[in-house]
Formats: C-alpha cells, structure tokens, sequence
C-alpha cells in the first residue's frame, strides 16, 4: 500500500470541480441533470481568440517560453491594465501561470513561513484557504453575511490582524457572492493594509463582470503606495470563456514576482505556448465579446435573483458582479420530505440533486453553511428550469 503524505491526506478535494464533474457524469450516463454549479462561462471561446491559437500552431510557435511567459503577452497585460486602470507595470513585475488558481497558489507558496497568518473574508473561494495551508499558512477568516453584504469592513479586518498577518485577500467581485467593495470601502481597508504592513492580494478574475458602470473598482488604483503593496491577480477564464486554456497572471512587486517565477522554474515550468498567444489577442484584441457575455449574465441576474426570491424559505441578494448567487437558506434548516431531513446547506444542495436533478454547491464550501451557490453561467432555459425544480422541492418541505 502506498502512503499518501500527510499534507495531501488532509487536504479536501476542490468542492467546486467534484460537483461540476458529478453533474457532467450525471448528465453522460443519461440523467436530466441542470448543473447550476459550474463557475464557468457556458459561451464558446471568441472567433478572434481561436485564430490566434491555430496561427501560433500553424507557424511552430510549439517549444518551451520563458519561465515567466511570453513578452509579447506579457506586454498586452502591461497595455490592458495601463487602459483599464491606469496602473504602470513593467515586465519583471509581471508572472504568467497556468491559471488563476496557479498564480495563487505561487504567491503563498512564495510569502508564507509556518504560521504566518493571511486574513481571509468569509464567504471565500473554495481554494483559497487550502492554499494557504499548503504553504505552511494558517487562514484567519472574518465571517460576513447577507446583512452587511457579504462584505468586511476596515474595522473587522484591524480587529483580526496579529503580529504574525501577512496578508489580506480581497476578491471583489466575489465568488460566490457577486458583491463588489467600493473604492472607499477599498480604500479604507488599503489605509489598516499600509499601517500594518500587509500584503494586499486583489483577485479580481471576476472584474469585467460588474453591472455597473465600467470594470469593479480595483484596490492598486488608490494610491502608489497601496500599488506597491498589492498582488494583482487575475486570468482570461472568466471574461473571455477561456477556462480550459489555463492562463492566469499576477502583477505586483517585482521581488515578490520573482520569488513566484523561481518556484514556477522548479515546477509548472511557462505556461502552455499555444495558450499564451491566445491570450495575447484576448488582451489586444477586440473587446467586443466581453461585453456581449456581460449584458446576458446581466439579463440572467435578474432573471435568477427574481425567481429565487419567489420562493418560500429563500431570500437572495442581487449581486454586483461576477456570475453567482449566495441565497440563504437557512429557514428550509429543520424541515423534511419523508425521511430526508434538511439539516444544513450540504443535505440540502444533496437534497436537490437527488430529487429535483439539479447540482449546486453547499455554502459550507464557501465556509457558509446557512447558503448554497448558484451559477447563472448557464443557459436562460436551464435556469428557469433549475428554479422551477428548485422551488418543487422546496415545497414538498415541511
Ligand atoms: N472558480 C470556479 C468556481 O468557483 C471554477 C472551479 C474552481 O476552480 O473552483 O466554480
């Protein structure tokens, strides 16, 4: 028998990905599955986007890149972040990975010593804990709730900062809540960041899905000094329907950066060529597409939001960007169809798969149990049938 080390026997598999994957093998083996777990795009790749693949295989662009990635696309993220936010960077400040969740997990494996500390807002993205202790981390998690908007406030993040905090996530917008910081909210938590010296890692894979006037707000645009003290991170996945290419990056100090690229060099090596140039005409290309997916994920949101709230024992908030609701379901908690008993968010999302055919995922994975997650990244016809399922189901409690 082989013994799996200790740090992988402990670590949970992504709750996001067995779901996806459990309503796919559903849905192969020929049940009426609605998967309303995936947090993926369901649209294809742009035209222009796929070209510039074939072209770069068409023409041998097929060997090793630099560790950090190809210039050229490194450049187009330099030009992108300049046109979007105002922001200057130069190349030794820029790592491309094999996704977002990869340039993640490099940064902590390149800040965190045993027991350092990195402040997490609850509900949080399923990896971002496991992450952290990964890397010898430990994760200090300030809960939020539907009251305060799913959102910390300067204050809560000063209350939980020790000797030992390196770091802050912010993830706006958040997955799974949608909700956005303001730029003063940002601001007031950048200003606790610099006094105490934190590191501000700004997700913000979800910022072309803000609906709202222009991108979300983003955290490195307040000052030089809040720039210099921030990771930006953030991938084409989400705003160009490109999760299956795996290109992520993140932006930030040039020493932090390089650590990142060191660990990359013993690991994943550059990412993929042939995606690398893919995701060069996603960034200098036509943005045209992003905003097309965007009004539909709107159109969906309202559909969604308002559905959800017709149900009797739901309640959900509108979110601001990304492509997720958080409702609260905690009043279904304690009721029953026959024997299936609803005890909390995982019964229950198990509950709606079983019976109604429709896959979610347990707020508990977001370390919120009293919610469960929707995706609206799925067809108008397959959310007001999950809804339909849904709210069948509900009523059979009681
Ligand atoms: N980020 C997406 C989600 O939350 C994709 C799956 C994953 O990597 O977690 O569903």
């Amino acid at each position: 028998m082989i013994k799996i080390s200790d740090r992988i026997s402990n670590l949970e598999e992504s709750v996001t990905l067995a779901i996806t994957a459990k309503a796919k093998a559903l849905k192969a083996a020929g049940r009426d599955v609605i998967g309303l777990g995936a947090g993926e795009p369901d649209f294809d790749t742009p035209e222009n986007i796929k070209d510039a693949a074939h072209i770069a295989i068409n023409e041998g662009r097929t060997k090793y890149t630099p560790v950090g990635g190809v210039p050229e696309l490194k450049d187009a993220i330099i030009d992108r972040l300049k046109l979007d936010r105002d922001l200057t960077y130069t190349r030794g400040e820029i790592l491309i990975s094999c996704g977002g969740k990869h340039s993640i997990y490099n940064l902590f494996q390149a800040l965190l010593d045993p027991g350092d500390e990195v402040i997490i807002p609850a509900p949080y993205w399923v990896s971002y804990p496991p992450m952290v202790e990964l890397a010898g981390g430990v994760p200090v998690i300030i809960t939020t709730n539907d009251t305060s908007g799913f959102k910390i406030t300067a204050k809560d993040f000063r209350a939980s900062i020790t000797k030992k905090t390196r770091a802050v996530i912010i993830n706006s917008p958040s997955n799974p809540t949608g909700a956005v910081y303001s730029l003063e909210e940002l601001r007031e938590i950048a200003e606790v960041a610099i006094e105490y010296n934190i590191l501000i890692v700004s997700d913000e894979i979800y910022d072309k899905l803000h609906y709202e006037q222009g991108d979300a707000p983003a955290i490195a645009t307040i000052s030089e000094q809040v720039k210099a003290q921030t990771v930006v991170l953030n991938g084409v996945s989400k705003a160009y329907s490109m999760t299956g290419w795996r290109i992520g990056y993140a932006a930030g100090p040039a020493e932090l950066i390089g650590a990142m690229m060191k660990l990359q060099s013993q690991s994943t090596s550059g990412a993929a060529s042939i995606s690398q140039w893919a995701a060069l005409e996603a960034f200098s290309g036509p943005q045209d597409a992003v905003a097309v997916m965007r009004d539909e994920f709107q159109k969906r949101r309202a559909l969604i939001v308002a559905s959800l709230n017709a149900i009797d024992g739901i309640t959900c908030l509108a979110p601001e960007g990304a492509f997720y609701v958080f409702p609260n379901i905690s009043k279904l908690f304690g009721k029953s169809d026959g024997d299936t008993k609803i005890t909390d968010s995982v019964s229950f999302c198990s509950y709606l798969l079983e019976t109604a055919e429709v896959a979610v995922v347990p707020g508990a994975a977001f370390g919120l149990d009293a919610y469960m997650r929707l995706s609206y990244a799925s067809s108008t016809k397959n959310i007001k049938e999950g809804i339909t399922r849904i709210e069948k189901a509900c009523r059979r409690l009681s």
